[in-house]
């Protein structure tokens, strides 16, 4: 590196590296800390949850998918560009492409995590991911791409064949896409007068779908996957994924299933770059944090979301949007603290609820130990997920946009 970035004396170097919930939340509360620079590798931040609301058009990208330079007011410096490595002897941060390094005196990583395909074969290489808006582009182009090559007078075996998908993993996000998914395609062979049904599949190595998730939830999600006639396979293992299909093994038995396509949601690791830093990892390879969420031995660097391991938190909360957003919280006042020459405090998360889609028309929302669902629930999940987008000139948009445009669904291939 030739060049570092100049300090100014007077303020603070904050750099936040990830723009998800965990590194953009606290970059906009430490705004006025220091000098706040935001490094991430992607334009655009995304509202996870309602990325199956934006596969099947219920929502539109700028809904979900704010540009950062529009969300970060004037006193962030936004950077564009993947970190790559963190000297923290120099307290210099590595960018892509990028000569110059970046200096800071506080540095909080929540570069999230990445998909696991768990080394089965093929996987990587033909099964389809689901976080990224362009994945969702990329399932919906998919199964449009699926119903096309279906003759209008195919007899119904052959059009189930061709609209065949399988979902690997039955947690939250496989039931929510698999009954989107559902939905959709049973949607399309009505409006193009196609014989038969479509056919997708789940395949759960698990005993149960929604794992860990309230048992009242998860009597809902089994009934909306039976109404929807989902093939649900528990205790199954995906051991191959092919162009055209995957291999599943039960019980010692395994079977080819022909799809035209194979979507990916059973599994997280944690982002490459932590592999590469010179931190203690615990043995799910996630960052290991003082109470503080400072990264153990390395004063003034905090971790948070998907790649931390903080001890006090409740095992369903691990991996989910709620922490990352509430760590935010406790990162951004510790940081404020260090500057301010104070004591760093302890954080207590807790759950804030559970809420599932289940098709284009119906959710479930776990609200006070109560189970609601149907289209309250559905308008209640909206509701929700509004009051969590990052700005309120953001939320009053969009909250405007779904309150006087709707939420309907875009029908595929139209
Ligand atoms: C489809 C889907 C649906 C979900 N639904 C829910 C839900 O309903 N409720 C819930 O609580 N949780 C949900 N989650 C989980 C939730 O999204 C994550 O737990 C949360 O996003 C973690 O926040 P984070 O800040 O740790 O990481 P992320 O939000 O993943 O953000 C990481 C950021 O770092 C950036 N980045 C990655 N590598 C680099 C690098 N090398 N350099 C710079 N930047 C980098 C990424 O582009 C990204 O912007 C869902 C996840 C997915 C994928």
């Amino acid at each position: 590196m030739d060049a570092k970035d100049d300090k100014d004396p007077e303020r603070a170097r904050i750099v936040v590296v990830g723009g998800g919930y965990g590194g953009l939340f606290t970059a906009m509360q430490l705004e006025r800390a220091g000098q706040v620079t935001l490094v991430t590798s992607e334009p655009n931040f995304l509202h996870t949850p309602l990325l199956y609301e934006y596969m099947s058009g219920e929502v539109e990208a700028w809904h979900i998918a704010p540009a950062y330079q529009e969300l970060l007011g004037e006193r962030i410096r936004f950077l564009q560009g993947a970190v790559t490595g963190v000297d923290f002897e120099a307290r210099e941060v590595e960018v892509a492409g990028r000569v110059r390094t970046l200096s800071y005196d506080y540095l909080v990583l929540a570069v999230g995590g990445v998909t696991n395909f768990w080394g089965v074969e093929g996987a990587d290489k033909y099964a389809m991911p689901f976080r990224k808006i362009r994945h969702a582009d990329d399932l919906r182009a998919r199964m449009i791409e699926a119903l096309d090559s279906i003759q209008p007078d195919a007899p119904p075996q052959d059009a189930r064949r061709a609209a065949t998908f399988v979902v690997v993993g039955a947690g939250a996000s496989g039931v929510e896409l698999s009954t989107k998914m559902s939905d959709l395609l049973y949607d399309a062979f009505r409006r193009r007068g196609l014989k038969g049904e479509p056919h997708v599949v789940v395949v759960e190595m698990g005993r149960e779908v929604v794992p860990g998730m309230d048992a009242g939830i998860r009597r809902v999600a089994e009934r909306a996957l039976y109404e929807r006639r989902i093939e649900v396979h528990t205790e199954t293992r995906v051991v191959k994924v092919m162009p055209d299909g995957a291999v599943i093994e039960h019980g010692g038995e395994r079977q080819e299933i022909k799809a035209s396509g194979v979507v990916w949601t059973a599994g997280v690791r944690t982002n490459p770059l932590v592999e590469k830093l010179d931190v203690e990892r615990d043995r799910r390879g996630l960052i290991v944090v003082e109470p503080s969420m400072q990264i153990k031995g390395r004063p003034g660097v905090f971790a948070l979301g998907d790649i931390a391991a903080y001890t006090e938190v409740p095992p369903s909360l691990f991996g989910t949007a709620q922490l990352a957003f509430q760590e935010s919280d406790l990162v951004a006042g510790n940081v404020q603290a260090l500057i301010d020459g104070g004591v760093p405090s302890r954080g207590h998360f807790k759950e804030l609820g559970e809420a599932v889609s289940l098709g284009t028309d119906d959710a479930a929302v776990l609200a006070s130990g109560q189970v609601v669902t149907g289209q309250l629930a559905r308008q209640a999940r909206f509701a929700l997920y509004t009051t969590r987008l990052p700005t309120w000139q953001h939320r009053l948009k969009v909250g405007a946009a779904w309150f006087f445009g709707g939420k309907t669904p875009r029908p595929l291939g139209l």
